[in-house]
């Protein structure tokens, strides 16, 4: 969704809140794709500040569907963060030093999904498992060892052990 900021960028202290819906339902980065299962509504309040500073507010909640990183299975996984953005105002629009990272907003456009999207970025879970004893998969037979043991292993790995697992599934992920 795009919101035009023409008339917050060039009025001194004028406020808006905006009602949004992500438009996307999958984010789409080099970890992967993963689906996004709901996510609520977005109250963006974006003010303008002595016509010196543009505030960019809101909550972003919403639940998406990442691997367990020991045994691949699905895992419905919350994620919640605010978005709390401060550009430069410089006659009315948006400074250009500050034009670079933002390639969410061209001149009074609001690109709502390219600013999720760079948030989801850097707030994504870097690790997700599918409960905290998450018993991952057997590395011989490939069986999920959560629902049965197989005959591979007969000894308890050590826990070291699991974190090389961990790292051996990461690699498999990619
Ligand atoms: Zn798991
Ligand atoms: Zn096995």
């Amino acid at each position: 969704m795009i919101i035009d900021l023409s008339d917050i960028l060039q009025s001194a202290n004028k406020e808006r809140t905006e009602e949004v819906k992500l438009s996307f339902s999958s984010f789409v980065s080099r970890l992967g794709d993963f689906p996004i299962l709901t996510s609520a509504p977005i109250r963006l309040s974006i003010a303008n500040q002595e016509n010196k500073r543009l505030l960019i507010r809101g909550r972003v909640e919403l639940e998406a569907e990442i691997a367990c990183g020991r045994c691949l299975e699905a895992v419905p996984t919350p994620i919640c963060f605010d978005i709390d953005r401060e550009l430069d105002i410089q006659d009315g629009l948006v400074s250009e030093e500050e034009m670079e990272p933002t390639d969410y907003l061209t001149g009074f456009e609001l690109d709502v999904d390219k600013l999720v999207y760079a948030e989801l970025l850097v707030n994504w879970p870097m690790k997700v498992l599918c409960k905290e004893d998450c018993k991952g998969i057997c590395k011989v037979c490939g069986a999920n060892l959560n629902h049965a043991a197989c005959n591979c292993q007969k000894t308890e790995p050590d826990p070291r052990m699991a974190a090389i697992q961990d790292i051996f599934q990461k690699f498999k992920e990619v």
